[in-house]
């Protein structure tokens, strides 16, 4: 199979071959040909696998004929991170189109965005708070609109986000085609989204478990020795960039610090840092002026970039699903890539939840140069159990 089958334009052409796909990923083959057709489709399918450009690009052809400036696309998306990724492949994928996507989230100035929808956008990429707010303002136009992609759909649901999503549908009258993406598809969602969607094709591709290219260990240490740890780790292990997760936006600052103090080019993504400093961080990540990003869950969905060659659970995720998630930021479209998993005496339950989704045991390692025995200093002590219960994004 190769894009050709598509019969894409050649101006959409010119941008896949600009970023080097030269063959469909499997989600691609399957969801390209009925979005195509104009099917509203559920795309199921392991982080990583090629789902931006599954919608983007045969958004681009349906939009390639029509009249420009006004938004014909929505592309709905739980984080600002991700908004902005999806708006990039947009236009690298449709430099060639004339198409001009354009993404709008929170956290930035509202007017500049006004500014540049007026001056006509053909694609919106929003995430549900700030796209509402527009809608309310009356400063995006939703009465042209001929597809709505609902990315990351259960993230968004997860996040508290299914009232504004159902004020963005709302606010969409006319027909349209619904395109809706998860990586994973709990039965809740899979009955909500019988609610929106017309007679849809189902794509799945594997079931919802982490990336296949992806070697998963354990870690087994105290609390209090986690920083430490990892430290040790980052000693022993030859890596490219590396991302760690850590439960709480303290944690994640805090580990950043402490990472940077012993010498190494980190810095820290967490829901509490404004949005320049935010995107400075992943820019920085991105480019390879930080090697290591320690961040929440915030950056376990649709982060793309492809050097992360490990990633580092400083904490447990709580779900089997977030593990698949911050797992997929690694290995992605088919390379290698290792997951790390600092685990302590309460996680036994969620170990066990991880090695029945692997369908194996994971594998329990030991740093033999590491001193497993030292006591913890009383303050730190005292801290690390009062924030153990505090989660956040
Ligand atoms: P996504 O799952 O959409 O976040 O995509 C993950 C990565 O795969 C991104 O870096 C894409 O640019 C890349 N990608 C998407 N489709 C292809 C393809 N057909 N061939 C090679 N790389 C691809």
């Amino acid at each position: 199979m190769s894009f050709e089958t598509f019969n894409f334009d050649p101006s959409i052409m010119a941008g896949v071959r600009a970023l080097g796909y030269i063959t469909p990923t499997p989600i691609q083959d399957k969801s390209i040909p009925p979005i195509m057709q104009g099917r509203d489709i559920i795309g199921i399918a392991q982080t990583g696998t090629g789902k931006t450009a599954a919608f983007v690009l045969p958004i681009l052809q349906r939009l390639l004929p029509g009249p420009r400036g006004r938004v014909r696309a929505l592309i709905v998306s739980p984080t600002r991170e991700l908004a902005e990724q999806i708006g990039e492949a947009i236009n690298d994928l449709g430099e060639q189109t004339g198409l001009q996507g354009l993404a709008i989230y929170g956290g930035v100035s509202m007017e500049q965005q006004v500014r540049k929808l007026r001056s006509g956008v053909d694609i919106v990429v929003g995430c549900p708070g700030r796209l509402l707010d527009h809608l309310w303002k009356g400063t995006v136009d939703l009465s042209h609109l001929e597809v709505l992609v609902i990315d990351e759909a259960d993230r968004m649901f997860d996040m508290g986000f299914l009232p504004s999503v159902r004020g963005i549908l709302e606010c969409i009258l006319n027909r349209r085609q619904t395109l809706l993406f998860s990586a994973t598809m709990p039965g809740d969602i899979r009955r909500l989204v019988q609610e929106i969607l017309h007679d849809p094709v189902t794509v799945q591709i594997g079931r919802s478990a982490p990336a296949t290219t992806v070697s998963h260990s354990l870690y087994p240490v105290k609390q209090h020795l986690k920083t430490a740890l990892l430290k040790e780790l980052l000693n022993k292990t030859r890596t490219e960039s590396v991302l760690i997760f850590t439960r709480t936006k303290h944690r994640a600052d805090r580990v950043a610090q402490q990472l940077i103090r012993a010498g190494y080019r980190a810095t820290a993504l967490q829901g509490n840092m404004p949005q320049y400093q935010r995107n400075a961080a992943l820019a920085g990540f991105r480019d390879g002026s930080y090697k290591i990003l320690v961040a929440t869950d915030i950056a376990a969905r649709g982060i793309d970039v492809l050097e992360i060659s490990h990633v580092v659970n400083y904490d447990m995720p709580d779900s089997t699903d977030a593990y698949t998630h911050r797992i997929g930021r690694t290995g992605r479209v088919g390379k290698a890539g290792d997951a790390f998993t600092l685990v302590t005496g309460e996680d036994t339950a969620m170990v066990r939840s991880l090695e029945r989704l692997l369908d194996r045991p994971l594998e329990h390692r030991t740093l033999k140069s590491f001193d497993y025995t030292k006591s913890a200093p009383a303050r730190e002590y005292i801290r690390t159990t009062r924030q153990l219960g505090r989660r956040a994004v």
